[in-house]
């Protein structure tokens, strides 16, 4: 996919789709912001453009373990017995995004460390409406 697209969330996922994690950038102030935005959430400025992240690492700002998710997550096999851990993570040149963590033991929080090094891991999930491609990240 060419990167000329509109910045849009349904080009967002499409990226995600070919496993590309992509933000914008701001052309005036240089601000990066992910999920990306039309206007710079910085200084406002319109004039923003695609970046790629996919390689960047992150550190683990803070997490939840989740035993009640919601039906999107019951559809996947997670439950009180087989909770997940969901976190922000930020991104090492500024951005932070939430994503599923993996390798990871939600059943022992006490294993995830605030400030834990992570890198980009796609998880896939196949859905009643076809694959679905979600961020996750894993301990480095
Ligand atoms: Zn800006």
């Amino acid at each position: 996919m060419s990167t000329e697209k509109p910045i849009l969330q349904s080009n967002y996922l499409d990226f995600l789709k070919e496993r590309r994690l992509m933000g914008s950038k701001c052309k005036t102030c240089g601000q990066v912001d992910l999920p990306p935005r039309p206007i710079c959430s910085k200084c406002l400025s319109p004039d923003v453009g695609w970046i790629d992240l996919t390689g960047q690492n992150g550190t683990l700002t803070t997490f939840s373990c989740v035993h009640v998710g919601t039906r999107k997550f019951e559809e996947r096999g997670y439950s009180a017995k087989n909770p997940y851990a969901f976190g922000v993570v930020t991104l090492d040149n500024g951005p932070a995004i939430t994503a599923l963590l993996q390798g990871v033991d939600p059943k022992k929080p006490e294993t995830i460390k605030i400030g834990m090094k992570l890198k980009l891991k796609f998880v896939e999930t196949q859905t009643p409406a076809g694959p679905q491609v979600d961020v996750g990240f894993e301990p480095v």
